[in-house]
């Protein structure tokens, strides 16, 4: 697939590298010229040799106990209210209104609300039922409800370069998801590009800079002020000559309710077309988690102007608000391909159902 197939590192180093984060030996540093030309080998510059028998950092936590202290404020606030509710007090119809309540407060929406109601309550009216039972039910109904969106993104290999075009508001992780991805990609043995389509402030495209050196992706930046459809131009026409197999195209964070700046993403796409007719082959809308119901609409309105092809859910570490994926794979099943549980590069996960279910019912495994 890629010629770099061959020189493929190791998973483990690579995470282990970047977990070093700043202090990093970092690649050749880029230039600052919008023709920067490639890094003729990113692997090999990603992952010098002697990083090989330099001493591990402190063993990360497991990605499972990551996930689950992240989601705790989530799991604790339906936890606590789980055991107000059943501790001492007979199912009935009150106490399933009180639940009821509590999974709408953390934003899990009125239909899974009223499913997990109704699984709790079935056969077991006027018993007792015990507060960890009802937790097993609701990680049961949640991971049935996510179980169907839970998609990896799959990059096609038979369209070089693969697009994703990566979308969003302001501050919701555009750019951190692209140098986890970037990296990602680069440790599969692909050859990455990353394009600064945030041309709005010089900070985001030195950002996207450092992210792709870390990385060992090549990068196409334009001054800052540029304009950013010019760039999508100039970046698919790139990749396509440099044989570069993913292209990351960032953006600038817009409001889901600025027309003017959601046209400006349509003129983007339209762009990118002139070059590959079905470019972008992927449009991922990057969602912040801590948000909670304004995801919706962001999902909504981002989906209608710019056709997204799937969710990347970020700041899922130390949100209260982490259901509200649950009401969006109900709403809408877009696909959701990863999470973020943190700034680091390795924090960025495929979504799994069963422990995303499992860690916001506060439920433990026992294996
Ligand atoms: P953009 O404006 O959409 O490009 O957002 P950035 O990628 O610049 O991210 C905004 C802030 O959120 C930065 O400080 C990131 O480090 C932070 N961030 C991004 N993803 C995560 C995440 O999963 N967890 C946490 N805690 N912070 C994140
Ligand atoms: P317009 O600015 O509304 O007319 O939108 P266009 O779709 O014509 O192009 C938007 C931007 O994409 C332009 O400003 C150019 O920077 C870039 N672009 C479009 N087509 C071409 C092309 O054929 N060659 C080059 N180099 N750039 C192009
Ligand atoms: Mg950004």
């Amino acid at each position: 697939m890629s010629e770099n197939g061959g020189e493929k590192p190791k998973a483990g180093l690579l995470k282990r590298l970047f977990s070093w984060g700043e202090s990093a030996p970092s690649p050749a540093v880029p230039e600052p010229s919008p023709a920067r030309e490639a890094p003729p080998a990113p692997i090999a510059a990603a992952v010098p040799e002697a990083l090989e028998a330099a001493p591990a950092p402190a063993p990360k936590r497991s990605w499972l106990s990551r996930l689950t202290s992240g989601l705790s404020r989530s799991s604790s606030a339906i936890g606590r209210g789980i055991v107000d509710i059943f501790t001492k007090r007979k199912l009935d119809a009150a106490s399933l209104d009180d639940l009821e309540d509590v999974l709408i407060q953390a934003d899990l929406g009125v239909g899974a609300a009223t499913r997990i109601r109704e699984a709790v309550g079935k056969g077991r009216y006027e018993k007792g039922i015990d507060p960890d039972d009802v937790k097993a039910l609701l990680a049961a109904e949640v991971e049935r409800t996510l179980t169907p969106v839970a998609r990896p993104l799959i990059v096609d290999a038979a369209k070089r370069p693969f697009v994703i075009l990566v979308i969003g508001v302001n501050g919701s992780g555009k750019t951190t998801t692209i140098g986890k991805l970037a990296a990602k990609f680069v440790g599969e043995g692909q050859k990455v590009m990353v394009a600064a389509g945030d041309t709005f402030r010089a900070a985001a495209i030195e950002q996207l800079r450092i992210w792709a050196g870390r990385a060992g992706a090549a990068i196409v930046a334009r001054e800052q002020g540029g304009d950013a459809a010019g760039l999508a131009f100039d970046a698919v026409t790139r990749a396509r000559a440099e044989d570069i197999d993913v292209l990351l195209m960032d953006t600038a964070g817009r409001l889901q309710n600025r027309a003017e700046l959601m046209s400006e993403l349509e003129k983007i796409i339209r762009v990118m077309k002139k070059v590959d007719a079905e470019a972008p082959h992927a449009t991922l809308l990057v969602l912040d988690a801590t948000v909670g119901q304004n995801a919706l609409s962001q999902v909504e309105i981002f989906g209608r102007m710019a056709g997204v092809t799937g969710l990347v859910m970020t700041k899922l570490d130390g949100t209260a608000r982490g259901g509200i994926l649950v009401a969006i794979a109900d709403k809408f099943k877009l696909p959701v391909h990863f999470i973020g549980v943190g700034e680091g590069v390795e924090d960025l996960e495929p979504f799994a159902a069963r422990d995303f279910a499992r860690a916001i019912a506060g439920v433990e495994d026992e294996e």
